[in-house]
């Protein structure tokens, strides 16, 4: 629509540019999610509600790792048959995952992706979604300290055990080069590039990888086990989807704005994207259970990774890769649909509404 040039230094778009005092007031219309030339500091008027909505529901879903109790948990830890050795081994190689995972993500939102969402109600997530990540990041520090676990191992494991270290070092090629400060969008190589990160971090590192971590540690929880973790699972987990879901609106939302990102090519591309995040998981599910637990194998996360690959390919409108009808853990999807967890969740969400009264004294 637009006729005059899109600006070409990376101020201009991020909003630290200097003030156009002479510009005419913002439209609703002229929002962008990418390459917008209206002002970026303007919240009002709202273009995209799905955003907003988002920063509303993720806000009045607060909380802090620090209000489970890690008693049960620190008993059943301690006790020499408390947990197997492969329930042992399937606990670490999860939490040192996770660990370091919900830095990664953090990073991304703020180094790459805030930076070039050009959509003020977008970034209103974004900062949401930051501290959320901290949150979590501060769930696996609380964890580790509770159970007194070997702090140098849980952090270092994105290092030391290759099928993480293989999923990390995946999604980094696909931000590393959005954070240069050279890097702009506006171009169509660029604005792929652009999608491309959303889809790694959003649609495979939240919204794949992610979903087989808790899948486990909810099974261990549904053989009350591991009871505390479990719990702050169900919370990182209802974050989650909403991360993910606001990910997957961003990546529609940009394709509908700019249909000529999306060639019959870059749709192939992206697809093989989400196979080979599937594949990285499935290696990774086979070091964290190598003989299985009870209620759960290597195969069965290899089977929900491939049910989960073909929902999230679905999602942002790609045909299936596997054709993976059958949901192993049908138990997943009452955890993700929170709204039936009544009892868990809303006196939670009650209390810190609250509790959220300042008192002035
Ligand atoms: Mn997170
Ligand atoms: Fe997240």
């Amino acid at each position: 629509m637009t006729s005059t040039p899109l600006p070409t230094t990376g101020p201009v778009i991020t909003g630290l540019g200097a003030i156009d005092r002479g510009a005419g007031r913002v439209a609703a219309d002229a929002k962008r999610m990418i390459n917008a030339r209206a002002d970026v500091n303007q919240l009002l008027p709202l273009k995209y509600g799905w955003a907003w909505e988002k920063y509303l529901a993720a806000c009045s879903n607060h909380w802090m790792p620090t209000e489970v109790s890690m008693q049960a948990d620190i008993a059943l830890w301690r006790s020499p048959d408390g947990l197997t050795s492969d329930e042992r081994l399937l606990l670490t190689r999860n939490l040192g995952f996770f660990a370091t995972a919900e830095s990664l993500v953090a990073n991304n939102v703020v180094l790459a992706v805030y930076r070039h969402l050009t959509n003020p109600e977008c970034r209103q997530y974004l900062l949401r979604q930051a501290f959320e990540e901290a949150v979590h990041t501060h769930t696996f520090q609380y964890v580790c300290e509770s159970l007194g676990l070997d702090e140098g191992e849980l952090f270092n494991m994105y290092r030391e055990v290759p099928s993480i270290t293989d999923k990390d070092a995946w999604a980094l090629q696909h931000t590393r080069h959005l954070a240069d400060p050279g890097f702009t969008t506006g171009t169509p190589d660029a604005d792929r590039a652009f999608l491309r990160d959303l889809v790694a971090f959003y649609v495979v590192f939240e919204g794949m990888w992610f979903y087989t971590g808790f899948a486990q540690i909810l099974s261990l929880g549904r053989r009350n086990k591991m009871v505390g973790i479990a719990e702050q699972y169900q919370y990182i987990l209802r974050d989650e989807s909403i991360h993910l879901n606001f990910g997957i609106d961003c990546i529609n939302q940009i394709r509908t704005e700019n249909p000529h990102l999306w060639t019959p090519a870059f749709a192939d591309e992206i697809r093989g994207m989400l196979g080979e995040a599937c594949e990285l998981e499935i290696t990774y599910a086979r070091d964290t259970l190598p003989h299985g637990v009870l209620g759960l194998t290597a195969d069965a996360c290899a089977q929900y990774m491939r049910f989960i690959t073909d929902r999230r390919a679905h999602q942002i409108g790609l045909a299936p890769l596997f054709g993976e009808t059958d949901n192993p853990f049908p138990w997943m999807s009452e955890a993700i649909d929170l709204k039936k967890e009544k009892n868990f969740f809303e006196t939670r969400v009650i209390d810190y509404r609250t509790g959220g009264a300042l008192d002035w004294d």
